[in-house]
């Protein structure tokens, strides 16, 4: 017979596929258990709202390719303003600056002086 310590030992090293991001996750990373499923940790914990994976995905189109840390300069759609801004203060620690591009409605300009620069090496 299983004791209740056992079955949390046999619980925490399963894994589990998370809902948002999609990939495996052991139990001890769960975090929240929703209706679709389970959520691990970095997807739950949210930053201005959004979820590290959503960030993690616009910080890709800013972010200079070569280095992350380097300072930024990216245009982007304009759909993407916020989570932009909020994608650069979760990843540089420092703020983003937003700008209009003339010509061009749909875009925008983000621009910020990079992880280096806002946090040190
Ligand atoms: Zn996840």
């Amino acid at each position: 017979m299983e004791t209740h310590e056992e079955r949390l030992e046999r619980k925490l090293n399963e894994t589990f596929v998370c809902t948002i991001c999609g990939l495996y996750n052991e139990m001890h990373d769960a975090e929240k258990t929703t209706e679709a499923g389970i959520e691990c940790v970095s997807c739950h914990t949210k930053f201005m709202g959004y979820t590290k994976s959503e960030l993690h995905i616009v910080f890709q189109m800013v972010r200079d390719p070569e280095n992350w840390k380097n300072p930024i300069k990216a245009y982007i759609n304009r759909a993407y303003a916020e989570k932009a801004d909020a994608a650069v203060g979760f990843f540089t620690g420092g703020p983003a600056t937003i700008s209009s591009v003339p010509g061009c409605p749909d875009m925008i300009e983000v621009t910020a002086p990079g992880y280096y620069l806002s946090c040190g090496p």
